[in-house]
């Protein structure tokens, strides 16, 4: 084993660019670490995984027996990490805490958009010359009540640009920053004003034991009929059969969707040529006012760019320690 060879999983062609002339060789693989994939993995000593790596228990244990001390993650969020048993094995894990708070927020901004004017369902409409503007009738996003649930990094940008819309932002957080929110005029509330006024709301919260499915059935009885739901957080914060239900039942205008709690069998994969096999995406892409992306709300050249310098500075220091 080369002991600075760096095994690169989950990886795709969009992000190689970024890791040319790194001062540690690298084997790119495109599948997933998980259970079932951890066995093909060669000893290394430094790994580097993605978003939707399973590193379980087993997963950790196995990788440790086959040399790897340090993983680093290319993602800002590490729940597909076992951090305590990474810690029992003396395994470092570190991850890119902030790459682009704006590329996430920015997406998340082009979903509500494109939900409240439409403009998913003109693109097709267009293609197929049929210029009728019948059903596509949107709303103004200007004084409207946006709700915020995260007011980290990423919910922060997202506040800010919705301020610039001249909307009434009201935000929820565990640890609320006073300070910030008076300086731009966000109003931090409890969830219950915020299921039950806002016209938007855009999940910016990790996904915690806490906050699984913190968008279920109960939650969608709350929401105005005309809410447009946008999640670019993780999948799992919103009960996904719930919100099939409340579409169908016309509970809810929309949902703008980055994330999906299953999408690790999916996303980030050309699957076009494919059946799909899961019922409940399948269900979930066929609503007209439901726009999901895979997971791209991160997928901008600067973030990009800032991921891979993170990571290399990551690995070099690591190295560089063990010397
Ligand atoms: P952050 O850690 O800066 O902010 C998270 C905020 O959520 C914090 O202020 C925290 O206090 C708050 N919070 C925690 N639990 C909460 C709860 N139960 N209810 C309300 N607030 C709660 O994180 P960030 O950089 O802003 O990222 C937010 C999330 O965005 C990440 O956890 C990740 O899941 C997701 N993300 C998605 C993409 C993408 O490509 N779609 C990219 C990066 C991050």
């Amino acid at each position: 084993m080369n002991p600075k060879s760096v095994l690169f999983f989950d990886t795709h062609s969009f992000e190689k660019p970024y890791y040319k002339n790194t001062p540690f060789p690298i084997q790119f693989f495109d599948f997933h670490l998980n259970p079932t994939t951890v066995a093909a993995a060669p000893p290394a000593m430094a790994i580097v995984c993605f978003v939707n790596d399973v590193l379980n228990d087993e997963v950790l244990e196995i990788l440790f027996k086959k040399g790897v001390r340090i993983i680093a993650l290319r993602c800002a969020g590490f729940n597909n990490v076992s951090i305590k048993r990474a810690q029992e094995l003396g395994i470092k894990v570190v991850r890119v805490p902030e790459y682009s708070p704006h590329a996430v927020a920015e997406h998340a901004v082009g979903l509500m958009l494109n939900l409240a004017r439409k403009i998913h369902k003109s693109y097709h409409r267009i293609h197929d010359f049929n210029f009728s503007l019948d059903g596509l009738v949107g709303f103004n996003i200007f004084q409207k009540q946006i709700g915020v649930i995260g007011t980290g990094r990423i919910g922060k940008v997202f506040c800010q640009i919705l301020k610039g819309f001249g909307s009434h932002v009201s935000a929820y957080d565990i640890s609320p920053d006073l300070a910030w929110a008076q300086s731009v005029g966000v109003h931090y509330t409890d969830l219950e004003t915020i299921w039950k006024n806002s016209d938007i709301i855009s999940l910016h919260c990790p996904l915690t034991p806490e906050s699984r499915h913190l968008v279920d059935e109960k939650i969608f009885e709350q929401l105005k009929p005309s809410c447009i739901l946008v999640n670019t957080s993780r999948g799992a914060l919103i009960n996904t059969q719930s919100l099939i239900t409340a579409l169908k039942h016309k509970k809810i205008a929309g949902a703008g969707l980055d994330v999906y709690e299953e999408e690790e069998n999916f996303f980030f994969r050309d699957l076009s040529n494919e059946i799909l096999d899961d019922d409940t995406l399948t269900r979930l892409i066929s609503f007209p006012n439901v726009l999901v992306t895979s997971h791209q709300g991160f997928l901008t050249h600067e973030a990009l760019q800032k991921i891979a310098s993170t990571t290399i500075n990551h690995l070099n220091d690591f190295f560089s320690e063990r010397k």
